[in-house]
Parts: C-alpha cells; sequence; structure tokens
C-alpha cells in the first residue's frame, strides 16, 4: 500500500524507492500529539543531483516528451482515477503529518484529482500558430516542453500544492524532480509510487526529499534544471529567484500574503461573518492566502466583531482524524512558538486580544500544537503582527470611515495575493476590486479558487501564476520556425 506508515517514506527516483545516498532518516511527529509517526528519508545534494541524472535521462530516452500529448493524458487521466480510489487513505495521510482537519484533506486530494485531469484534458491542446510574412515563406510557432523542471513545495497543503505545478509540468511533456517540504514528505513519496502504477515512464516523476539549502539549492544550481516552481515564504522566494537569476531559468514563484477583508456598511453581516471565519481559520490560518486583516466599516464594527468572537470560540479542536473536528493543531511546535510571538508583539505594540491569542486550554490538546482562534483588534499598522505574515489562526481588525480610507489600508502592505470584499453594491464590488493590489480579488466570498482559475500573487507575494489553460505555457518554450517555400525556376 503506496500510503502505509509501517514503510519508510524514501526517496523515489527512476521510478523506485531508494534510501539515498547518506542513508539518513528522521522521524516525524504528528502534529496533534507530537508522538512519533513515521519515518522519512533525508536526502542530500548528492541525491539531487542523481535525481536530475535520472530525470535528464528519462526526458530525453523515454518517449514521454515526444508522444502524442493524448497518450500523456491519458497517463495522467488514469493517474487521476488512481488517487480517486486512494482518496481516504491519502487524505489520512496528509491529516496525520501535516495536522489539518480530514474533512480538509478530502477536499485536498480531491483538489489533486482535479487538477491532474484539468491539465490531463490539455495535454494534446498545446498549439503553436502561424505567422503571415511577406513573400514565399511559411513561419508558424511550436510550444516545446523544457526539459527537467524542479518543483519546490510548502508544508501547508503538502500534496495540492506540489501538484499544482506539477500536473501542467507533466502534461506538457516534461520530467519532473519535486522537492516537499521537509516536515511532510509522506502524500509526494506516496503519490510518486501511484505515478509509477498509472504507467509514468521511470525517472519522468522523481522525488527528493531533503532540507532546502541542500537539497533544493542542487537541484536549482544543476545544469540540467530547465524551470524553477517554488512554493513558499516570500524570504526563500527572494533567494530562489536570485539563484535563478544566475542561470537565466524560467521562475514561478508563489509567496507569502497578508490578505486584506473589507466588509462595507452594506454588506450582508451573516454571511461576510461566516466568510471570513473560514478565511482565516481554515487548516488553522495556515494559509498563503488567509484572509488575515479585517477592516470594517466603523457602523459594523462592534456586531462584526461579536460575531466573530462567537465562531472563533465555537470551534471544535482537535486532532485532525477525529470526527467532527473543525480545527487542527499547528504544524510544528516551532509554528506555535512563531504565532504566539506575533501576538505578543501586537500586545507589546498597544493592541487588544478579543478572543484566544494562547495556546488551547483544554488538557487534552496539551500535547499537540494546538492555538486558540485568535483575534486581535487595534494593533497598529506598525506592528510586525500586521506588516508580515503570521500563518496562524489569528485575524486583525481594524475599522474604517470610506471607501478611500479601507483601500488605502488594504493596500499598505508589502503582499498582495488575496484580497476579498463584502458589499452588495455592485459599483463597490468591482471598483474596489481593481483598486486592491492584489492577484486575486473574492467578492462575497471566503477565499475560493479552481484548476482553471488562475493564481497569482504581485508585489512581495510572487511572480508569475498557477493553474488555468495558460499554466501550460509556462512549462512551454516557444520555438519559430521559418521556411523559404519558393519553388525552383524552371529552366527554359
Ligand atoms: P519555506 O520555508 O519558504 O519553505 C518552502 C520550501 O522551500 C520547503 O520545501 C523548504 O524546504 C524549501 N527551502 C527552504 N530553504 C530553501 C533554499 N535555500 N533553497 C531551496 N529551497 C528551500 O516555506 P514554508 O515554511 O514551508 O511554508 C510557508 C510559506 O509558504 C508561507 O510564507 C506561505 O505564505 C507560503 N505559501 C505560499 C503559497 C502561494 O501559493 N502563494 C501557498 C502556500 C504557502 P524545507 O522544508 O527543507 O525547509
Ligand atoms: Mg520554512
Amino acid at each position: 500500500m503506496a500510503t502505509s506508515l509501517e514503510r519508510p517514506f524514501d526517496l523515489f527516483i527512476g521510478g523506485r524507492d531508494v534510501p539515498g545516498a547518506r542513508g539518513e532518516r528522521r522521524t516525524l511527529l504528528d502534529p496533534a500529539s507530537n508522538q512519533p509517526l513515521a519515518q522519512s528519508t533525508v536526502g542530500s545534494a548528492d541525491d539531487a543531483r542523481a535525481a536530475m541524472e535520472v530525470a535528464d535521462r528519462a526526458y530525453r530516452e523515454s518517449n514521454w516528451s515526444q508522444d502524442d500529448g493524448a497518450r500523456r493524458g491519458k497517463v495522467l487521466f488514469r493517474l487521476a482515477a488512481l488517487l480517486e480510489t486512494n482518496l481516504e487513505a491519502f487524505a489520512r495521510l496528509e491529516t496525520l503529518n501535516m495536522g489539518k482537519p480530514l474533512r480538509e484533506s478530502r477536499g485536498d486530494i480531491g483538489y489533486v484529482v482535479r487538477t491532474l485531469e484539468y491539465f490531463a484534458g490539455l495535454a494534446d491542446k498545446l498549439e503553436g500558430e502561424t505567422v503571415p510574412v511577406p513573400g514565399p515563406r511559411l513561419d508558424y510557432t511550436l510550444r516545446e516542453p523544457l526539459g527537467v523542471t524542479v518543483h519546490i513545495a510548502p508544508w501547508n497543503y503538502p500534496l495540492l500544492l506540489a501538484i499544482r505545478s506539477v500536473a501542467p509540468a507533466l502534461a506538457a511533456g516534461n520530467s519532473v524532480v519535486l522537492k516537499p517540504a521537509s516536515l511532510t514528505p509522506l502524500t509526494a513519496v506516496a503519490f510518486a509510487r501511484l505515478t509509477k502504477e498509472a504507467g509514468v515512464p521511470d525517472g519522468i516523476f522523481n522525488v527528493v526529499v531533503g532540507n532546502g539549502a541542500d537539497v533544493g539549492e542542487a537541484l536549482i544550481e544543476d545544469a540540467r534544471c530547465r524551470s524553477v516552481t517554488f512554493t513558499g515564504s516570500s524570504e526563500v522566494g527572494h533567494h530562489i529567484a536570485e539563484l535563478a537569476a544566475r542561470r537565466l531559468l524560467p521562475l514561478t514563484l508563489e509567496l507569502g500574503g497578508k490578505g486584506p477583508v473589507l466588509v462595507f456598511a452594506d454588506a450582508d453581516l451573516d454571511r461576510a461573518a461566516r466568510g471570513i471565519g473560514y478565511g482565516i481559520f481554515q487548516n488553522a490560518g495556515q494559509m498563503c492566502w488567509a484572509a488575515s486583516r479585517l477592516f470594517v466599516h466603523e457602523s459594523l464594527r462592534v456586531a462584526l466583531l461579536e460575531k466573530l468572537r462567537m465562531i472563533a470560540e465555537g470551534l471544535k479542536l482537535g486532532p485532525g482524524v477525529q470526527d467532527g473536528v473543525e480545527m487542527g493543531p499547528l504544524v510544528s511546535a516551532d509554528q506555535v512558538r512563531r504565532v504566539l510571538g506575533y501576538v505578543s508583539d501586537a500586545r507589546a505594540s498597544g493592541g487588544s486580544v478579543v478572543t484566544g491569542g494562547m495556546r488551547a486550554e483544554s488538557p487534552a490538546l496539551a500535547a499537540g500544537n494546538f492555538v486558540a482562534p485568535t483575534i486581535l483588534a487595534d494593533v497598529p499598522a506598525s506592528s510586525r503582527a500586521i506588516r508580515e505574515e503570521i500563518f496562524g489562526p489569528v485575524l486583525s481588525v481594524t475599522s474604517f470611515t470610506d471607501v478611500d480610507d479601507a483601500v488605502r489600508q488594504a493596500n499598505d502592505t508589502a503582499y498582495g495575493l488575496l484580497g476579498a470584499v463584502w458589499t452588495r453594491d455592485l459599483a463597490t464590488a468591482h471598483s474596489v476590486a481593481r483598486r486592491l493590489e492584489c492577484g486575486m480579488v473574492v467578492v462575497n466570498e471566503s477565499p475560493i479558487t479552481y484548476p482553471q482559475t488562475p493564481f497569482a500573487g504581485v508585489k512581495a507575494s510572487g511572480l508569475g501564476f498557477e493553474q488555468g489553460r495558460r499554466a501550460l505555457e509556462t512549462y512551454t518554450r516557444r520555438k519559430n520556425i521559418l521556411v523559404n517555400v519558393a519553388t525552383a525556376k524552371k529552366k527554359p
């Protein structure tokens, strides 16, 4: 069974599990209890280079890249079906490793299935163009795969954020080396085992687990690397951009966020409260697109805060595998310290804690990484808790007086991933959506996305985009071919 916890989670290179050159393993902990969960291999820079070599050879020697796109599509459809058959086991593995409630993990794995299907369907739709040129000439373009594409993923949606870029890269005919986050490699390794069963040729999909600075950098610096997709913190993203620039590698960056939510005076308050609660407490707030800065019209402030406080205090916390749990633990004890550190900063800078702001109180949760859903009010805009990404279940609330004031406060951040607007007024909805410096805006919705809709950040939130049909082109290059089609002049 691909997902069994009894068996160590090794690297996956050339179509099989390999223990890594150093044979080093680490014990991963269940974030709900901090008890040992599974053994994961820690790969090295040598393993990274070995994977690049295998991927490069498979790219050149298997017929994956040259084959009819429809055939690649078929393999990816098979992979989607296999994952769907194993959805429950994968969801459970994701929950055990990362902590989120099973219900959310089922949603995540379902999303991966849908992403694979979406790009499987596009694999035979990579079309070039013909370009009119003067004289007896024919000019056309081809879309060719790049070669070996490198993908580096974070721990908050482990399989989903890995496959979000891997699926189009494979569909376009590339071979792939994936480095999952060290804390959450389990579903990526289990998924790799399924690719073999689905008929992905050996060496076309590889997983190397290991430290970012070690394995991640070795992958990018390898001469065979042809593109980099990185999802993670803005800090590491900047560093990766420098590494990629040295080699002129195409780069996609999906980085952090500090999403603004604007609630106007005419908003449907109950719907807004539910949407806002979901947008910050889902996945215990460990979301790049968390709607973490709430700006509410001053007339609604008291009523909305009260509704949100009730939502926060009503959430059932517990181990993600337990029935009815609505919020799980944070991914690690380090993350708990980090999040509570921001709460202290908020307090020190003059903000108040409306609810939460500490570890969960129940003794049954004491051993795990549980933080109570937290709402902060009136934290000064200069506080670290407002300027930096917290990546935990912490919402900050500030009020505004008019539209310009709301937009100004919302845009006063280094980040620009997702913004949310709550209003019944059509003109306010569309005009504010345009004025927000964000890659994505939702109106009267909690954060939501689909494989067919672009996912993009601006400012410190990223470079390029993922999802949607154009994402396939990211993993191709355009070649121009010009042919002189003049016929030879007949000799008199
Ligand atoms: P992270 O520390 O930046 O790590 C992300 C990945 O990069 C991990 O696989 C990590 O490996 C690797 N890495 C670390 N240092 C590296 C280096 N020098 N060279 C190459 N790779 C390196 O982020 P995280 O803590 O896992 O995840 C949280 C962050 O991701 C948040 O900032 C969040 O906003 C962002 N995020 C963004 C999106 C989006 O779509 N925009 C989605 C989800 C998350 P190790 O695990 O070994 O450190
Ligand atoms: Mg990190």
